[in-house]
């Protein structure tokens, strides 16, 4: 029990990657004195953690704001990573999307023209092996590299560049200015900066927050300590609406549990060095024709049969030539409160690893002999159109910055700056109105909102 009462220019609620990149911003970036972070939990430890750690700036619209906003997040990820030498190991090994379909070819050059538009960088198609100019990435550099995307359509170049891939591939789209990096080495190199720039870190909850005459006016925490405080900067990731609801405002915002399985390919299948890797067709899982009487035969297990959607992928994990691989497929999502510990479906690693076999056909070794595939995972606290909010709330000197879905950690360096502007009252991007909350409030944006496909920007 603590009845500490002290004062801060701003109190951050949550420690994870975007409350640590809001304190950065504006203890070392706005040069604000006395910035409060409080979480009751080790920073970085709730969702942060859990994150595939990937970036990308290939964002569908409508409108260039997500990509814009993904562009110059990469860009102050290159700055920092400059800066510390690259302290969070920073890649530019890009996405590449597969598929076996025809149809797909075409929706490939149709989307990509779209997003090349929106200035993710030039798109350029290579038809023909004997002429193409196609660089394969390459593992470790971030700079130098290609930015926009390839597209793909002679197999030959798929198979001469990724020979562990399916033949069945024609086609190919790589996106360029994307890769991955260490997110917990980011947080742990932004906290540090924030720290020596005197922001402090409290391990409580923040139970309420005080208003008096409709502005912030101080924060309660657990453990019986005060805050007082005119501006209240909530990042409190799968918690944004619980902590909202003690100012009173209501976010448009839910979440998703959303899973991922660390394997490792100790026969060497998969090479080092590779891009994140997608299969971008929908599957049936692979089964022996004997396990599949059994499954027909079972009613709780026979949806194992049904066809399962486009998108299962995988990117390599660890530095050098580490053997593990971090596999996704969110086959099955749905809108959910947060429970922690989350739990997660045990046939998670076998259904990952039988929908990965269509693209890596040699991943079939480990059927039956996967050893110990660690399952983890975490919460994507969302917007509808899965947009971020960032910005202020109806009630002054409260902001949010948060939704930041499957995209937080990528997001994390741009939204933090924009947060810091808004707190200080610093010249805004042009992007700012498309993160504000008060977007809900503009009829234009709601009839947008009606046609867009709120799984579209998601990966
Ligand atoms: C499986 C998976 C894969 C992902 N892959 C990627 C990826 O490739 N690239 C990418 O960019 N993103 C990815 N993400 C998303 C990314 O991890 C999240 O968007 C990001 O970590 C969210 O950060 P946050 O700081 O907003 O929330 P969190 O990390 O959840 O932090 C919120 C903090 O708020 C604290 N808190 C809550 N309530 C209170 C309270 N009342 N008082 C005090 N503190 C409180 C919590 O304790 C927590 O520490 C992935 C996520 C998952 C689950």
């Amino acid at each position: 029990m603590s009845n500490t009462k002290q004062k801060a220019d701003a109190v951050i609620c949550g420690a994870g990657i975007s409350g640590i990149s809001a304190a950065y911003h504006l203890a070392v970036k706005q040069g604000m004195g006395n910035v409060v972070l409080v979480d009751p939990r080790e920073p970085m430890t709730l969702t942060s953690d859990k994150s595939t750690e990937c970036y990308r700036n290939w964002w569908p619209g409508p409108g260039d704001a997500m990509v814009r906003l993904m562009n110059h997040s990469i860009d102050l990820l290159e700055e920092l990573a400059n800066e510390s030498n690259n302290y969070f190991g920073l890649n530019r090994r890009g996405y590449v999307f597969l598929t076996s379909r025809e149809e797909r070819v075409e929706e490939y050059r149709q989307s990509a023209e779209l997003i090349s538009g929106l200035g993710a960088g030039d798109l350029r198609i290579h038809e023909d092996v004997a002429t193409s100019q196609y660089l394969p990435p390459l593992a470790e550099a971030y700079q130098g590299q290609p930015t926009g995307a390839d597209l793909v359509v002679d197999p030959a170049i798929i198979q001469q560049t990724f020979p562990f891939i399916t033949d069945k591939a024609i086609a190919m789209l790589h996106t360029r200015r994307c890769g991955w990096l260490s997110a917990q080495q980011l947080g742990t190199y932004l906290l540090d900066r924030a720290r020596e720039a005197g922001v402090t870190l409290v391990r409580a909850q923040v139970a309420d927050i005080n208003v008096e005459v409709g502005r912030v006016a101080g924060v309660s925490l657990d453990n019986g300590g005060e805050i007082t405080t005119s501006n209240f900067i909530n990042c409190a990731g799968p918690y944004l609406n619980q902590v909202s609801q003690m100012l009173g405002v209501d976010l448009p915002v839910y979440n998703e549990l959303h899973a991922k399985i660390a394997l490792k390919d100790y026969l060497g299948v998969v090479p080092g060095g590779v891009p994140l890797m997608l299969w971008d067709d929908p599957v049936h899982l692979l089964w022996s024709e004997e396990e599949r009487q059994e499954l027909a035969a079972d009613p709780e297990m026979r949806w194992l049969l049904d066809e399962f959607p486009s998108g299962v992928h995988f990117k390599p994990e660890g530095a050098g030539d580490s053997p593990m691989l971090l596999a996704l497929w969110t086959y099955d999502v749905h809108e959910q409160e947060p429970v922690w510990p989350p739990s997660f479906d045990p046939m998670y690693p076998e259904i990952v690893l039988r929908g990965l076999v269509h693209l890596v056909p040699g991943l079939e070794a480990y059927i039956g002999r996967m050893r110990k595939p660690n399952l983890d995972g975490g919460y994507y606290c969302k917007t509808r159109e899965n947009r971020p909010l960032i910005g202020p709330t109806s009630v002054e000197g409260a902001y949010v910055f948060g939704a930041v879905s499957g995209f937080g950690i990528m997001s994390a360096m741009a939204g933090g700056e924009l947060l810091a502007q808004h707190v200080v009252g610093a010249e805004l991007p042009e992007y700012a109105d498309a993160f504000r909350l008060s977007r809900y409030e503009d009829p234009e944006y709601l009839a947008l909102l009606a046609k867009i496909d709120a799984t579209s920007g998601q990966l």
